[in-house]
């Protein structure tokens, strides 16, 4: 089976093929650790972790790298503004290097708390620092840099096909990326590689480096990192939307600059998290975490189960509302599961058909190989969930392989269960269920109708089969 993947660079749904056989690189553009990540962000990394499992649904072994950015990082992705992490620092009267620490500590934090899957490897930009001035050297070997006023910048007119990712004219570009003038520049476009002559004073994260001390611009961590440890050519780099003209265009023109050949096969976007009001923005501080989700009473995979439920590449707009529609539906959906594990008897597990659980199982993949159709793979779950044609071990089996990519705890839904209201009425159906039986034996059949519709009005349908009733829920 296939798998097809909406690429950015080509604005194409395309069949993916990888470059080893069986083998997926993975690069994800990571966080900037001067913050707690916001919702939006970690929207983002869902999208990225459901990619993830997706291939290795499909049976891919994929090797995922993440960078961590803990220097270089200006306000504006264009080289403007204050750096963050002293920004950070600032705020509350730490080292950089504390906040960095804490931050990131916090991040991978919110992450387990949404199941999401830690990196194979999670590098540092500050663990790179000599990979990325060896990376600055060959560019400058190769006549792609200059330096102005003490910095190395990257000369982007020395770079063919600039504008391809982005797709717009230099002028669109430039008014995107709403550069200031900065008369050091010889394209405004043109960023920065090395900082030696800080405008920030006090500035604590300093190297050596060959053009003076001083410190990595932003882009440089993500095009020498992903090359040292996917290698020359990359299967897929993702991040968000908002990467595409300024972070990911000057990765490209680093990366294919300093190895003369195309770098990475397939771009995947995110769209952004959209509140009623507009942006969010960890600039503003009006942002929404998952401390802020919990504190509002929902669990972060309220939140997982909400990005679920629409596709990667639409905007989604965030509102509490919206969320606890989520948070309902999620909570029917773990209902459900759980009485059906809860019906499972040790002598069903004979019962497993592989020809009509790979049929399910197919269905699932065609819609998460479907650019990650998520909505659908939903929905597949919900047709496993209501289906006749399944027992129910081998639907909590199916479950189970769907949770793999889904990551909602599925299969955990029973022990939630067992300890609430819902439980209670579990044991209540199964005494009516007991008292119908014993009805019918006795041939009173009008008693076993008054039950059947007193469960039917609980919102509780039966199946009778094979001399057994087994109920679900409407
Ligand atoms: P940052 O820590 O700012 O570098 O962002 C981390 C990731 O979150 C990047 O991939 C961004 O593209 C992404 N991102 C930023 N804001 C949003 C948002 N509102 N919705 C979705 N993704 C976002
Ligand atoms: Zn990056």
């Amino acid at each position: 089976m296939d798998f097809y993947i909406y690429n950015t660079m080509s604005r194409n749904k395309e069949k993916f093929i990888p470059v080893k056989k069986g083998r997926v690189g993975m690069y994800t553009c990571g966080p900037t650790v001067y913050n707690y990540a916001h919702i939006g962000n970690l929207r983002t990394y869902i999208f990225e972790d459901v990619l993830k499992k997706s291939l290795d649904y499909f049976g891919y072994n994929v090797k995922h790298v993440m960078n961590i950015t803990d220097v270089g990082h200006l306000e504006s992705d264009a080289d403007t503004g204050e750096d963050k992490m002293g920004l950070g620092a600032k705020r509350e009267n730490k080292t950089v290097w504390e906040i960095a620490k804490f931050y990131e500590d916090a991040f991978f934090e919110d992450c387990r708390k949404l199941n999401i899957k830690r990196p194979d490897v999670v590098c540092r930009a500050t663990d790179h620092i000599n990979d990325m001035i060896n990376m600055i050297k060959i560019l400058e070997k190769k006549g792609y840099t200059y330096i102005s006023d003490g910095n190395v910048y990257y000369s982007i007119d020395k770079f063919n096909n600039y504008n391809k990712l982005a797709n717009l004219s230099m002028e669109e570009l430039e008014a995107g990326s709403r550069v200031q003038v900065d008369k050091n520049k010889k394209n405004p476009l043109d960023f920065v590689l090395w900082f030696t002559k800080s405008k920030f004073k006090n500035q604590i994260m300093q190297w050596d480096s060959p053009w003076g001390r001083g410190f990595p611009g932003w882009h440089i961590e993500c095009s020498s990192m992903s090359i040292k440890y996917l290698g020359d050519n990359i299967d897929i780099h993702c991040g968000g939307v908002d990467h595409i003209p300024v972070h990911h265009t000057n990765e490209i023109a680093q990366s294919e600059g300093a190895l003369g050949h195309k770098w990475v096969n397939y771009w995947m976007h995110g769209e952004f998290l959209v509140l009623d009001g507009g942006k969010m923005s960890k600039s503003n501080g009006d942002f929404l975490t998952v401390d802020s989700i919990e504190k509002h009473g929902f669990s972060p995979l309220d939140y997982r189960y909400f990005c679920l439920q629409s596709r990667y590449r639409k905007q989604l707009l965030f509102s509490f509302n919206a969320l606890k529609d989520a948070e309902i539906s999620y909570k029917k959906l773990k209902d459900k599961i759980a009485n059906i594990i809860l019906q499972i008897k040790d002598t069903d597990k004979s019962e497993i058909d592989e020809k009509v659980m790979s049929y399910y199982k197919e269905k699932f993949a065609n819609q998460i190989g479907d650019d990650l159709n998520m909505p659908n793979a939903l929905t597949v779950l919900q047709e496993v969930i209501k289906t006749d044609k399944l027992s129910n071990i081998e639907k909590k089996n199916l479950i189970e392989s769907f949770d793999s990519v889904l990551s909602l705890d599925l299969i955990d839904s029973k022990n939630n269960y067992e300890n609430s209201k819902g439980y209670k009425d579990y044991n209540k159906i199964n005494k009516f269920i007991q008292e119908r039986n014993e009805a019918r034996l006795n041939k009173n059949w009008d008693k076993a109708d008054e039950i059947r519709n007193k469960l039917n009005s609980m919102g509780i349908e039966l199946i009778d089969s094979k001399g057994n009733t087994t109920w679900k829920i409407k």
